[in-house]
């Protein structure tokens, strides 16, 4: 289906600069699918939830009223009338929403809602389970990596640059133990799919990555 390009991969990978760039490039919607597990996270901490608490975070996504505005650039994410797409960037958001996208019922959920979300549009959908997992009949699926150092101070310069006081080596910790979380979780993990082309990003800017998929996509079509 070639309404529907997946962009999955680690944190750090470029993922999110890609698929917006992408998105604006060819005109379609970017589906921030990382932006939504946050959002439970943020509520589940909210209501003061056991983030194990499988049945309750179900309930919990169930009553959520979740979704975007495409019709701002960037794209912000609203729980009812209210914008939270700043309060899910909090650091601690980081490793408290890659904990909730271990649980089934959130991800059964959350995996529906990106469908709904996805229907009838054209959507470059990015995370860590598209074209595995949500959208295997995707006409299109990249998977992003970089090493570890790149991405490490790639996220370290962002945390930075929201005016966070953190060192490198912290940063350096908690993306190698969200990797190691996102990677041997057992539902879903992040994993490419088997018909994904793999983009190493480590020497690239984000223009450069750009145009290799624009380039990749012509051959393939
Ligand atoms: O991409 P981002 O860093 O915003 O994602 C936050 C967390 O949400 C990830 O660490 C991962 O655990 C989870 N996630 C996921 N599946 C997706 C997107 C994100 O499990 N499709």
């Amino acid at each position: 289906m070639n309404n529907i390009i997946t962009i999955d991969g680690p944190g750090g990978s470029g993922k999110s600069t890609i698929s917006r760039m992408l998105a604006e490039r060819i005109n379609f919607l970017y589906l921030d699918t990382g932006a939504m597990y946050r959002a439970v996270a943020l509520a589940a901490t909210r209501e003061k939830i056991d983030l194990t608490d499988g049945k309750k975070l179900g309930g919990l996504c169930k009553s959520l009223d979740l979704h975007f505005n495409t019709d701002v650039e960037p794209p912000r994410l609203l729980l009812g009338d209210e914008d939270i797409s700043m309060a899910i960037r909090g650091p601690e958001m980081d490793m408290l929403s890659s904990e909730v996208s271990a649980v089934r019922e959130v991800r059964e959920a959350m995996v529906s809602l990106q469908r709904k979300m996805a229907k009838g549009a054209k959507i470059i959908a990015e995370g860590r389970d598209m074209g595995s997992v949500v959208f295997p009949e995707a006409g299109h699926k990249f998977f992003l990596t970089a090493s570890h150092e790149v991405r490490a101070e790639r996220r370290y310069r962002e945390r930075l640059e929201r005016g966070e006081s953190v060192s490198r080596g912290i940063v350096e910790a908690e993306l190698r133990k969200r990797d190691h979380q996102d990677e041997s979780r057992s539902i879903s993990p992040l994993r490419p799919a088997e018909d994904a082309i793999l983009i190493d990003s480590t020497d690239l800017n984000p223009e450069a990555v750009v145009e290799k998929i624009l380039d990749l996509m012509i051959v393939d079509c």
